[in-house]
């Protein structure tokens, strides 16, 4: 997609600081994070939302966040994470390429996400 914001990260366009990568997917860290270490999961390929992504590659996707999820309790010494996605413009979504927020977590950090929950 010639406009989208993730897509011009994904050719490289517009720089991201990359976390992890394949193929398939995209991991980088939020410009505008919630936390240090606050990271975001994307297919190369664009696709808008959650229901638009093929079986194949939510596989890929899946692995991706799991291996994002490792590197902030291993490396940033998290003590868990949060894993989110915004779907259609009602439920928050801004940038419409898929992705997931990945926010570390720390015991006690008051944090407080989707507070409408
Ligand atoms: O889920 P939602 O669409 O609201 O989130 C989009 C996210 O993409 C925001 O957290 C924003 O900071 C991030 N972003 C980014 N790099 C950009 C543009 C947006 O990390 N160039």
């Amino acid at each position: 997609m010639q406009d989208c914001i993730f897509c011009k990260i994904v050719r490289g366009e517009i720089p991201s600081a990359k976390v992890y990568e394949n193929d398939s997917v995209l991991c980088f860290l939020d410009v505008a994070p919630a936390v240090r270490g606050h990271s975001l999961v994307i297919p190369r390929e664009h696709v808008e939302n959650i229901l638009e992504i093929p079986e194949d590659m939510a596989a890929h996707l899946h692995e991706a966040i799991r291996r994002v999820g490792r590197g902030i309790i291993q490396g940033l010494k998290a003590d868990g994470f949060n894993v989110g996605m915004n779907n259609f413009q009602a439920a928050g979504q801004v940038v419409m390429h898929a992705h997931w927020h990945l926010i570390p977590r720390f015991h006690g950090d008051g944090l407080q996400l989707w507070p409408q929950y």
